[in-house]
């Protein structure tokens, strides 16, 4: 079981120092978004390993081309790029297994997150529950997200001219 057994392993050496210093430090809540509780301290370790994941895709796909480009024989420019894809697309894999069980232990440890078709996590460990039928804006419902755009009649050019057209008297 090497997926599994990795992600027991990195959750095991998450350095514990680590739980109780700011994450997502300006990731504040939107008017759409409800605070529904404290990630908890057992749910921590996971989230930074989510966290460590992302930074370590996201080095490989900004470094890549620079590092490949920086090595003068062919040969090995071409071993080293095989090498960085291989090692994207393993982190890739387990970030995805990371990201599910993730998503699973919240909704399950925390019973408001439960059934929750699209939850979050903000500044200071709050996890948040989302209405993707409010505007992420203004916490409400605009008359324009009522309708369906496909149902707009041909003419104007975009979507927001045609609604405008719809909704003037
Ligand atoms: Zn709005």
């Amino acid at each position: 079981m090497q997926v599994l057994d990795r992600i027991f392993k990195e959750l095991a050496g998450i350095d514990p120092s680590r739980l109780s210093e700011p994450v997502l430090v300006g990731v504040t809540l939107k008017p759409n978004q409800t605070a529904i509780g404290e990630l908890p301290a057992e749910l921590r370790p996971f989230m930074l390993l989510k966290l460590d994941y992302e930074a370590r895709i996201t080095l490989i796909e900004e470094t890549a081309e620079a590092e490949i480009a920086a090595i003068d024989s062919r040969e090995q420019a071409d071993k080293r790029a095989k090498e960085l894809a291989n090692e994207h697309a393993v982190l890739a894999t387990i970030y995805d297994a990371i990201g599910k069980l993730f998503w699973a232990e919240v909704r399950l440890t925390i019973p408001a997150a439960t059934g929750q078709p699209c939850i979050g996590i903000a500044e200071n460990w709050q996890v948040y529950s989302e209405d993707k039928e409010l505007c992420p804006h203004c916490g409400i419902k605009h008359p324009s997200m009522l309708l369906d755009l496909a149902d707009l009649p041909p003419g104007p050019s975009s979507p927001l001219e045609a609604l405008d057209a719809l909704l003037r008297p």
